[in-house]
């Protein structure tokens, strides 16, 4: 088929054993694209990256990356196709130094490659590569939560799913967040960003979803002259 999107979900169902959190999702991301997903506390927002990368059940073909269906395949193997989901809230080793956390997230690529990828990953982040052979437990929480961002970059996906990487970092990590993310649009890695900061999200984005209740009530470009308004008519229940 001709220009098929990067990632194509396409009428997802999902949820917590009986409890179903998402109805009828449909939502796309191009090669290159950055798009955030917004939504107010409980939406469904970290529910929807969970079934997308396989953490969670989804119904049968549902999830299309790089033109195969992935639904119900395993975070692994989704990583290996170039999607990789940095997930909200995740810990890295603090008894390993920087560099020994991505060599581990690095522990399957051949092994010729594994430094040189180490190298490119720590080059979006000159702080912790400063402190490349310290332990994960000697870099304050914000550094532990851009090692962790990192350890996705690793694994040069072609989609990055980002789950709140501004959560609880200072102003000067949010800025960089923003900045690898543009780094990143640069060479042609998409991104989808579930962020608070939707000021800021928005101005890192091509363009926007907004889920409520679990289905998605708003699909924008960002650059859309009434984007504030229709988002919160959105959010609101009204659109
Ligand atoms: P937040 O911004 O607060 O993280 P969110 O939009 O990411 O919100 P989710 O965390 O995806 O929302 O939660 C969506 C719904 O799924 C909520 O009703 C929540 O209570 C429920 N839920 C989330 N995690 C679980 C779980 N492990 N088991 C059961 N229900 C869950």
């Amino acid at each position: 088929s001709e220009a098929e999107p990067l990632l194509r979900v396409t009428a997802l169902e999902s949820g917590y054993g009986k409890i179903r959190v998402l109805h009828g999702i449909d939502l796309h991301i191009a090669a290159g694209e950055v798009v955030t997903l917004l939504g107010p506390n409980g939406a469904g927002k970290s529910t929807l990256l969970r079934a997308i990368s396989g953490l969670l059940p989804v119904n049968a073909a549902s999830v299309r990356f790089d033109g195969r269906d992935i639904s119900n395949g395993t975070p692994r193997e989704a990583a290996r196709a170039g999607l990789v989901h940095v997930i909200e809230g995740h810990r890295v080793f603090t008894q390993q130094t920087v560099t020994e956390n991505l060599l581990l997230a690095a522990y399957d690529l051949p092994r010729g490659e594994r430094h040189a990828r180490v190298d490119e990953a720590l080059s979006f982040f000159p702080e912790i590569a400063q402190k490349r052979h310290e332990r994960g437990a000697s870099l304050s929480g914000g550094q532990q939560q851009m090692l962790v961002v990192a350890q996705g970059l690793v694994r040069r996906p072609r989609l990055l799913m980002l789950d709140e990487p501004s959560a609880g970092l200072s102003p000067v990590l949010v800025d960089r967040v923003l900045t690898v993310i543009a780094q990143l649009q640069k060479q042609g890695t998409a991104v989808l960003l579930v962020e608070q900061l939707v000021e800021k999200a928005l101005a890192a984005a091509n363009r926007v979803y907004a889920l409520s209740q679990g289905r998605i009530v708003l699909e924008a470009t960002t650059s859309e002259a009434n984007l504030p308004q229709r988002l919160e008519r959105a959010y609101f229940g009204h659109e």
